[in-house]
């Protein structure tokens, strides 16, 4: 059985930064549903095509789409380690389809990346400057934020009730962050 490690919390909060570098240091694979989407997007394929405005407006692709992405994302050879999923669940229909799958994989743990809304906003239109995402824009940001609130952050509740969740602050340096989130796989 491989180990799943979910890594939540709102646009902005660093989840992809740590990702990266903590699925090296785990050997574990990293999974960014946004990272996929947007190759969708950028290879103009069946699913990049329905993803483009959505994307674009921050709202989420549709359940069904994302979870059929997800578990065949799952099945490649490097996932037998187990892999850090960043992005997803976003919604409770998402976590429940993960439940379903969780015979091979465990749900090891859940990191929650906390920041405050001002320095989410500010880091995403910071990174717009320079990411070139179309989705980094003023309006898209809001967006984003609602759906987070309304549709991803249940999740907190949904998985504390299994004791699978730790908090950790995700405001301050890169490194120290990264610090605090390896000391959650000890
Ligand atoms: P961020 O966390 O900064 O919003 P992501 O790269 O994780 O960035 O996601 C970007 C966009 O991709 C989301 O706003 C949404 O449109 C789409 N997306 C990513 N993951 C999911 C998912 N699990 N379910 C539905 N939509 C998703």
């Amino acid at each position: 059985m491989s180990n799943l490690v979910i890594f939540l919390g709102p646009p902005g909060a660093g989840k992809g930064t740590q990702a990266v570098t903590i699925a090296k240091e785990k050997n574990l694979a990293h999974i960014s549903t946004g990272d996929m989407l947007r190759e969708h997007v950028s290879n103009e394929t069946e699913l990049g095509k329905i993803a483009k405005t959505l994307l674009d407006e921050g709202k989420l692709v549709p359940d069904s789409l994302v979870i059929e992405m997800l578990q065949e994302r799952l099945l490649s050879n490097d996932c037998v380690n187990g892999a850090i999923l960043d992005g997803f669940p976003r919604t409770i229909a998402q976590a429940k389809s993960l439940d379903k799958i969780s015979e091979e994989f465990k749900i090891s743990k859940v990191i929650v990346f906390e920041a405050d809304r001002d320095e989410l906003i500010k880091r995403i239109l910071n990174r717009g400057e320079t990411s070139g995402r179309s989705d980094d824009t003023e309006k898209s940001v809001s967006v984003r934020l609602e759906v987070y609130e309304n549709d991803t952050a249940p999740l907190i509740e949904y998985y504390e009730q299994r004791n699978l969740v730790s908090k950790i602050n995700a405001v301050g340096e890169v490194e120290n962050i990264y610090n605090l989130i390896l000391k959650e796989f000890e």
